[in-house]
């Protein structure tokens, strides 16, 4: 068996296998991450068209040891596959949790939301609407505070069994969002189905929105639809003033992006409501 190893390892390609290692390394380094509390959660914070900070979302940030602030795009993907999503998806549904009830607790930040992104894996989990409401009840945050965001790809899986997870969280108050609206297979079949609260700008249709019309034309058809469903809705990736106007004038109500703050850390958060 050891012969055939070798004999099998000449067909593959050396950088693959480079990347086989790599990334064996990376899921070891997201174990020991887990386990040494390399993880951080950042806010970043969702505005009214009054400027007023409605809430936040939070936003996981990996610090390792050695390979500095690690970016969710290169994680992410991969604790979706080794199944580490799910340890890590409850630590960060925890932590808010937890956030939220010191704010509720100070008449400055008592208002605030938090939308956590759920990826399809930790939904797909049988009992995850258990799991939530778990973690709510231990830490007491009240769950009309906490705004869960999924993506269209969760569209894939059996719209029943969405619907009746769905469901379970919401009559405890718990809200959803529809996460990069309309950058993947969505269809509005499934969404008229769907127990929704509010749908999401994805930043590729805001980011040209002043210079391309057919980004303009999809970010005012998602505000329209938005707005005939009885839905809220936010533009993410808002960079500039003029951005943040141009889509107010599509009827847009929220808004996130770098024109108001970057995803920061708790304190640096709190501070913005000092100014
Ligand atoms: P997302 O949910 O679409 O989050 C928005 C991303 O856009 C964030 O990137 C945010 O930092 C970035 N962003 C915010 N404002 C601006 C802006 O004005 N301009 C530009 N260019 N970018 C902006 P981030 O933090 O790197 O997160 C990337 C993705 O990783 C997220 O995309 C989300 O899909 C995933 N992610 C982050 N935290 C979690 C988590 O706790 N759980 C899961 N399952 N996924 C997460
Ligand atoms: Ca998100
Ligand atoms: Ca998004
Ligand atoms: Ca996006």
């Amino acid at each position: 068996a050891k012969a055939a190893g070798r004999n099998t390892m000449r067909f593959f390609d050396p950088s693959m296998q480079a990347s086989i290692v790599a990334r064996a390394n990376l899921e070891h380094a997201l174990h020991e991450g887990l386990r040494q509390n390399q993880f951080q959660i950042c806010y970043q914070p969702q505005m009214d068209g009054s400027g007023r900070i409605v809430g936040a979302e939070a936003l996981l940030r990996w610090w390792h040891p050695e390979r500095g602030q690690v970016p969710p795009g290169e994680f992410i993907a991969l604790a979706e596959e080794t199944g580490l999503i799910l340890p890590l998806g409850l630590w960060v549904l925890e932590t808010t949790c937890a956030q939220l009830v010191e704010w509720s607790k100070q008449p400055r930040f008592a208002h605030l939301t938090i939308a956590v992104n759920v990826s399809i894996r930790q939904f797909r989990q049988p009992d995850f609407a258990d799991q939530v409401l778990a973690i709510l009840e231990k830490s007491g945050a009240n769950p009309e505070k906490l705004k869960l965001e999924l993506t269209e790809s969760l569209l894939a899986s059996d719209v029943e069994d969405i619907n009746v997870k769905m469901s379970q969280l919401k009559a405890k108050g718990v809200r959803f969002a529809l996460d990069d609206f309309g950058t993947g297979y969505s269809s509005l079949y499934y969404l008229k189905q769907l127990p929704l609260d509010q749908l999401k700008i994805d930043q590729s249709f805001v980011r040209d929105i002043l210079i391309d019309p057919n980004d303009a034309a999809i970010a005012k058809m998602i505000i329209v639809l938005a707005q005939s469903m009885g839905l809220d809705v936010i533009a993410e990736g808002v960079e500039s003033q003029a951005q943040k106007t141009f889509l107010q004038g599509l009827g847009c109500t929220n808004y996130q992006g770098y024109l108001f703050s970057e995803p920061v850390a708790k304190v640096q958060f709190e501070a913005l409501f000092q100014g």
